[in-house]
C-alpha cells in the first residue's frame, strides 16, 4: 500500500491495492478457475477440477483482519456488511447454537469445547447451559473485549493456527459461520485436529453453494457476503477436505433463528436503523422469530487415530 501513487483519495483505489488472486487449496495444479458471479472488484469462481467455489480476486488476509478488528464491523449500519444488529439478537443466536449442539449431543456427552470465531460469546452461553466447559477464540480485538466482560479468560484473542492450546485438549471444536472466512482451510483443519482429543468432534456450519436456496437465489444469495466469505464449501468439497484423519458422521441442512424484522431487512437490504412507519413495522416484526434454512450445512466429523 505504501508505494501506491496517491493520485486521489477514492476509497476504491486503496481497496484495489489490497486485492489478490486466490487458487484452490486442494488442487495444486488446477486450470484457471471458472467465473460463477462477478461482484466487481470481487469474483466468485469455481475450481474446474474439484468444484470448490471461492472468491478470487479477494481482499488480502491482512486487509480483512483490519476490517474484523474494529467495532465498526460489528455494529455497522452498512447494509449487507454482515453483523448488523448482531449484538442485539442474542436470544436467537443462543437458540440457534442450542439446536446445533443438540445434533452433536447424539454422538458425545458434554465435555470441554472450543468455539473458533466465538464473536461475543453466544455459543458459550448455549454450551454452558448444556453442561459443557466452554472456551472461545476470536481474531477481533473489539469482540474479544466484549466477550471477556462475561466469560473472562475463557476467551482468547487470536487464530487456531497459532493459539497456545495443548494438543488433545478438547472434546469438541465448533466453527459456526466461521469456516467460510478461513484463508488457509487445510492448515486450519490440521490445527483444529491437533487440539482435539482422538475421538473428539468437529462441528462446522457454513454456507453451501449447492443448496436449493443458493441455487434459487443465484447472485442474490444471502451468503455471498463480500469480501468476508472467501470459500463456499459444499458437501462434496468438504468431504475432500476432511479425508485425512477425519470420519464424517453427518452433513445436514442448517439454518438459524432470526426475527422476522431481521429477515425482512436482509431480504430488502435495509439499514438497521430505519425511521417512520417502516421502523414501527420492523419493531413489530422484531418481536417474532422463526427458524429458517439459510442455505447452510452442518458437518459433524470425528478425529480418528
Ligand atoms: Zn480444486
Amino acid at each position: 500500500m505504501t508505494n501506491q501513487p496517491r493520485v486521489n483519495s477514492d476509497p476504491s483505489t486503496s481497496l484495489r491495492a489490497s486485492l489478490e488472486a486466490a487458487s484452490c487449496p486442494m488442487c495444486r495444479s488446477a486450470p484457471a478457475p471458472t467465473l460463477r458471479y462477478d461482484f466487481d472488484p470481487y469474483r466468485v469462481v469455481d475450481c474446474p477440477n474439484c468444484g470448490l467455489t471461492f472468491l478470487s480476486p479477494r481482499l488480502t488476509e491482512s486487509a480483512i483482519l483490519k476490517l474484523y478488528a474494529d467495532q465498526e464491523y460489528y455494529v455497522s449500519e452498512v447494509a449487507g456488511q454482515g453483523y448488523d444488529e448482531y449484538l442485539e439478537v442474542r436470544p436467537n443466536w443462543v437458540k440457534t447454537f442450542t439446536k446445533r449442539l443438540d445434533q452433536v449431543l447424539k454422538y458425545q456427552k458434554p465435555g470441554k469445547v472450543l468455539d473458533i470465531g466465538c464473536g461475543p460469546g453466544f455459543f458459550l452461553d448455549a454450551a454452558q447451559a448444556k453442561g459443557y466447559d466452554a472456551y472461545g477464540l476470536d481474531p477481533s480485538d473489539y469482540i474479544v473485549k466484549v466477550a471477556r466482560e462475561i466469560f473472562g479468560e475463557r476467551i482468547k484473542h487470536g487464530v487456531i493456527e497459532t493459539a497456545d492450546y495443548s494438543a488433545d485438549e478438547f472434546d469438541l471444536v465448533v466453527a459456526f459461520d466461521t469456516f467460510e472466512h478461513i484463508y488457509r482451510p487445510l492448515e486450519w483443519l490440521s490445527a483444529t485436529r491437533r487440539v482435539l482429543k482422538t475421538g473428539g468432534l468437529l462441528a462446522i456450519t457454513t454456507p453451501d453453494p449447492s443448496s436449493m436456496l443458493a441455487k434459487l437465489s443465484g447472485k442474490n444469495w444471502v451468503s455471498f457476503k463480500l469480501p468476508e466469505h472467501v470459500f463456499y464449501w459444499s458437501p462434496a468439497t468438504i468431504r475432500r477436505a476432511l479425508t485425512d484423519g477425519w470420519e464424517i458422521l453427518e452433513i445436514n441442512r442448517a439454518g438459524q433463528y432470526a426475527t422476522l424484522g431481521f429477515l425482512f431487512r436482509r431480504l430488502f437490504r435495509l439499514s438497521s436503523n430505519p425511521r417512520g412507519i417502516l421502523k414501527w413495522k420492523l419493531d413489530l416484526l422484531n418481536k417474532l422469530s422463526i427458524y429458517s434454512d439459510n442455505g447452510s450445512m452442518t458437518v459433524i466429523a470425528r478425529k480418528v487415530k
